[in-house]
């Protein structure tokens, strides 16, 4: 595809919903722009905006386009909404709707950290991460997204193997709050079946949303599947690609007893984030951390679980 659009000089537009596609585009040299496509109720439940719709729609109403650029990547023109989604989500995890299903960080008592990696499977950065993380010997988690998952079979039966978690991060990466419940749900529950066969038939329960964007509240949808919602509190931003060594120095300076550390295997060209793996994993054994999965992370001594479901909503710190 990226071949014929070069043949053709192209100029690219692409729909809001989609974030697996910026950087593969841009990466490839071609001009990308985001169509301000406010129209959710023609999204299909999966996937992206009907390229026949999308053009329709950009030629009829001539909405903003918004160049995307390498260091802004599916964020172009969209920055305060992302970021409105993000805080509904950190809301959530402050007010805990649901104790014990919203997260940013595990317990700050013990000193475990949780490494995980978004928008993967994506060769051949997920299989490099996992050399890595083999030759450290430490577990870590793994965000899929469906469409991923669903091209790269191999990868899954590699990281199930090893030992390492499963997290649900959607079929194809929209944005949340701009889809119908029905359609979050579709999302979710067509990602957790892709990655089913690979944790002994049960859907992952972790779930992490694009962008960490979450609609406004209830979350009924999400209790009923029993999800536990992971964010994070350690961002080295790394899917800008801000060279390897910012990278590492990010999460090296903001990493606490029970962080959850957000990095991407998947969506582009993931290397500075593979090539900064090492000097993170050494930095936190040297520094006596353990290395534990996000559902290890999360988990909490059973008389603490009681208390959380007899009580008033508690807020973390
Ligand atoms: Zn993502």
């Amino acid at each position: 595809m990226v071949d014929f659009l070069h043949g053709n000089g192209s100029r690219v537009i692409i729909d809001d919903t989609n974030g697996l596609l910026y950087d593969r585009l841009t990466e490839a040299g071609l001009t990308v722009y985001r169509a301000d496509h406010r129209a959710p109720s023609q999204l299909p439940l999966l996937g992206s905006a009907p390229a026949e719709a999308l053009a329709r729609t950009t030629l009829r109403d001539r909405p903003p386009l918004s160049r995307s650029a390498m260091g802004s990547g599916t964020h172009s023109g969209r920055d305060e909404e992302l970021a409105g989604g993000y805080e509904t989500a950190m809301a959530a995890v402050a007010d805990q709707p649901a104790p014990g299903r919203f997260f940013a960080h595990g317990p700050r008592g013990e000193k475990k950290v949780a490494l995980t990696f978004d928008d993967g499977p994506f060769p051949p950065h997920t299989e490099r991460i996992l050399d890595i993380l083999e030759h450290y010997a430490v577990p870590a988690t793994f965000f899929c997204v469906g469409l991923n998952s669903v091209a790269h079979p191999e990868i899954l039966g590699r990281i199930q193997e090893r030992g390492h978690a499963f997290g649900n991060h959607t079929w194809s990466h929209p944005y949340l709050p701009d889809l119908s419940e029905a359609q979050i749900l579709e999302q979710l529950r067509s990602t957790g079946e892709a990655l089913s066969t690979f944790t002994n038939g049960d859907a992952p329960t972790l779930f992490r949303p694009p962008y960490g964007a979450l609609p406004p509240g209830p979350y009924d949808w999400l209790t009923t599947m029993e999800a536990t919602t992971v964010l994070w509190d350690v961002d080295p931003k790394d899917w800008s690609r801000p060279g390897v060594e910012v990278i590492a120095r990010s999460v090296l300076d903001q990493v606490r007893p029970g962080s959850i550390v957000l990095m991407h295997d998947g969506g582009g060209d993931r290397s500075q984030t593979v090539d900064a793996l090492p000097t993170i994993i050494e930095t936190l054994l040297d520094r006596g951390y353990r290395l534990v999965r996000a559902d290890h992370l999360l988990e909490r001594p059973v008389s603490e679980q009681a208390e959380a479901r007899g009580t008033s909503p508690s807020t973390p710190d």
